[in-house]
């Protein structure tokens, strides 16, 4: 099995270097990561300018990093290695619950792979200044062998607990914030701003957060369609603003 490695974190996180380290136990190993840190860039995907693909010194793996975010890592990763059979993206530094799936690019690395049809995963635990990964590494080792039995989702976000006292599959936590900004001023006097939004409600039973607070792994299964179905199966509004629309065409022809 090939299995690519991937973070938002940049290259030399130690995060990365711990999951390639477990992906190893599993098959032959490639690691392509970005060169600096993209945490928060989301699915960015660089077209303004060209990309590097570099070959790098990580332990013993085959490593290259990339100037550009993580989606760009996974499709110059699969380009270059003609594929993969699974993707692997984190640990980060730090998890992606809820709203986090939107901003992350430890997630937006593995929903890369899956545009381009490889399964993957995305691991990420609380930030640590120096994170030792050991308590970690049995769960990471049993979710890896749960995901990839038949059954499994395409697309998983993971996040770990410190000290893990079992698995959870999940949802997506969504909450409501305040959108709190906090305001100050630099050294030159300059106004600047910094996001401090605070949730306004707990998370849900079940939800990822959830099960975070609960010592437990949260898998959460995603998909690629973001379309509101329940909206669209049980809205007679689609159906009126179709025959809306329907008249206001008929009208401009006549
Ligand atoms: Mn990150």
């Amino acid at each position: 099995m090939r299995i690519l490695v991937t973070n938002d974190d940049g290259i030399y996180s130690p995060g990365i270097h711990a999951l390639a380290t477990v992906a190893a136990r599993f098959g032959q190993v490639r690691v392509v990561a970005p060169d600096a840190e993209q945490s928060a860039t989301g699915h960015a995907i660089t077209i303004l300018r060209p990309l590097r693909y570099r070959r790098i010194k990580l332990a013993d793996f085959e490593a290259y990093q990339v100037n550009g975010t993580p989606a760009d890592c996974v499709a110059l990763g699969l380009h270059h290695w003609d594929g993969a059979d699974l993707v692997l993206s984190g640990i980060n530094l730090g998890y992606n619950l809820g709203h986090d799936v939107w901003h992350s690019g430890t997630v937006a690395a593995a929903k890369q792979a899956a545009f381009l049809n490889v399964p993957a995963i995305a691991f990420s635990a609380t930030f640590e200044v120096d994170p030792t990964y050991e308590a970690l590494i049995p769960g990471i080792e049993q979710v890896i062998n749960l995901l990839l039995e038949s059954t499994r989702p395409f697309l998983v976000n993971v996040n770990l607990p410190p000290a893990p006292q079992g698995l959870r599959w999940t949802r997506q936590s969504v909450r409501s914030y305040n959108g709190h900004v906090v305001a100050g001023t630099d050294p030159m006097g300059r106004q600047h701003y910094w996001f401090a939004a605070r949730p306004l409600t707990d998370p849900a039973e079940d939800t990822d957060r959830w099960a975070i607070e609960h010592d437990l792994i949260s898998l959460t299964p995603l998909r690629l369609d973001l379309t509101d179905e329940t909206w669209l199966a049980n809205s007679t509004a689609a159906d009126e603003q179709a025959a809306a629309h329907r008249r206001l065409l008929a009208q401009s022809r006549s």
